[in-house]
């Protein structure tokens, strides 16, 4: 991508309405804008970062045994009626008429719309398990939008619902989405710690919030440090094994960890002192095992075994991609800007032409583009007439991972500039080295 051809419209003051830091840097770098009150448009730069994101969850997702369809944000208020939540979801829900004057709304979540889906067609146990996730746009007129887009009002959401014929089944499809979400988080550059969260009447254990600890979260968390350096499911984790999950499951719940709301002082304070961490953090997944909550009033129901007809035990799993976005910055930047982790950044390498229309430094920055695009990278080469101060700070306020700077005096000797965003080492190294490196 050429930058004089591209759209990232950069802000060079700090815009007044951003209290955090991620605010500020999707702002000034230009990935977002707002449209109104909470909604937001993800601009090329951010929809580039989001697209990486949403590519990393449906790979985990899918790696798991999940199910990707698209399920319409507009739902009908009848699906809703049928459960009863309706009228309990409250100020949140946005509601709306079409011509007929039909009820309808613009889904918050989608368990009521899958539901309907399942009951549809599934009719057997033999069909079990399913699990079904899509990653769609959802709405919550929430009371405070703010932070840009961590809590907005529209916001994307990757939401998964998984049916069983046995709670047995259905603990080891939670077992699934638990071990996905380690994996996701960290493919992302993130630490998500899963804490305990509340069950309401359903009961029981199953429900978990992944958090990030940063200063800025809107949640008040309590865990044990060694949360930290816990391994990560590998890649070739077998999803498919009953006893494999529960282990990982039970590594990653033997530890203390939960947010204010289920925090209990006695169970923490039994935790060596020097192990306590208390922090604030974001929350970016919640999953949860809820039953037959839906499957009953909705009449979702497969003939067992054993010849009768059974409500389906159900779960629902959630993350929020546009939370992700500034939540990955909050955790990964510095004074200058945004420090991408390479799996989301929005280009691999920046390719910066200190003096654009010399000869030597057009040819040198042509070459390499070419053969790093040649390659597969995702190239951004700053072909704009900008002094090379402004070059400088672009890239480094938009974070691309490693920058190649060919400025006049380097490339009448062959040789250019390498800099790593995240360290700022510079190396200088012949214009095929430059090359080399990222081709291999
Ligand atoms: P919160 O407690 O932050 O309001 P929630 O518990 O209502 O979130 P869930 O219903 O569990 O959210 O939604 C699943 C995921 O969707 C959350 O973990 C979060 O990543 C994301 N999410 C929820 N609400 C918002 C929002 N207003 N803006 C951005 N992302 C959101
Ligand atoms: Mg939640």
């Amino acid at each position: 991508m050429r930058l004089s051809r591209y759209f990232m419209p950069i802000l060079k003051e700090n815009p007044k309405e951003a209290e955090i830091v991620s605010h500020r840097l999707m702002l000034r770098a230009g990935m977002i804008r707002q449209q109104s009150q909470g909604i937001y448009s993800w601009l090329p730069l951010g929809k580039r970062v989001l697209d990486k994101v949403n590519a990393i969850i449906r790979d985990e997702q899918n790696r798991a045994g999940a199910i990707e369809l698209s399920m319409p944000t507009l739902q009908s208020a009848e699906l809703w009626q049928e459960s009863g939540r309706y009228d309990a979801y409250g100020k949140e829900m946005l509601r709306i008429k079409d011509r007929q004057d039909r009820p309808m709304l613009y889904g918050p979540t989608n368990e009521e719309m899958v539901t309907d889906i399942f009951r549809s067609s599934v009719k057997s146990y033999k069909d079990l398990p399913l699990n079904l996730y899509h990653i769609q746009l959802k709405f919550r007129d929430e009371i405070r939008p703010r932070f840009g887009t961590m809590r907005s009002r529209e916001f994307m959401m990757k939401d998964a619902y998984s049916f069983d014929l046995t709670r047995e089944g259905a603990e080891h499809s939670y077992n699934k989405m638990f071990a996905a979400y380690l994996r996701t988080f960290d493919r992302l550059g993130l630490r998500a710690i899963p804490m305990r969260a509340d069950t309401g009447p359903i009961g029981g254990k199953l429900s978990h919030e992944f958090i990030i600890l940063a200063d800025t979260g809107e949640s008040e968390v309590f865990c044990h440090k060694d949360f930290v350096d816990l391994d990560i499911p590998g890649a070739h984790t077998d999803f498919d094994s009953v006893e494999g999950l529960q282990a990982i499951f039970d590594k990653w719940t033997s530890l203390y960890a939960a947010t204010s709301e289920m925090h209990d002082e006695a169970a923490f304070n039994a935790v060596p002192e020097g192990d306590r961490l208390s922090a604030r953090g974001i929350e970016v997944g919640h999953i949860f095992y809820f039953g037959t909550k839906y499957s009953e009033p909705m009449g979702a129901k497969v003939q067992g075994p054993d010849g009768k007809e059974h409500f389906v035990h159900m779960g629902s799993y959630g993350i929020g991609p546009t939370r992700l976005v500034p939540a990955i910055i909050e955790a990964s930047h510095d004074d200058n800007g945004i420090i991408w982790p390479a799996s989301v950044a929005p280009f691999d390498i920046v390719v910066i032409n200190m003096k654009a229309g010399d000869q030597a430094c057009d040819d040198t920055c042509e070459l390499i583009y070419a053969a790093l695009t040649k390659a597969g990278k995702d190239v951004l080469y700053d072909d704009t007439d900008d002094r090379a101060g402004t070059k400088f700070a672009t890239a480094d306020l938009i974070g691309v991972p490693v920058q190649i700077i060919a400025g006049p005096r380097a490339v009448a000797s062959g040789e250019v500039e390498v800099k790593d965003r995240k360290t700022g080492a510079r190396e200088t190294m012949t214009i095929e080295a430059a090359i080399n490196r990222f081709v291999a």
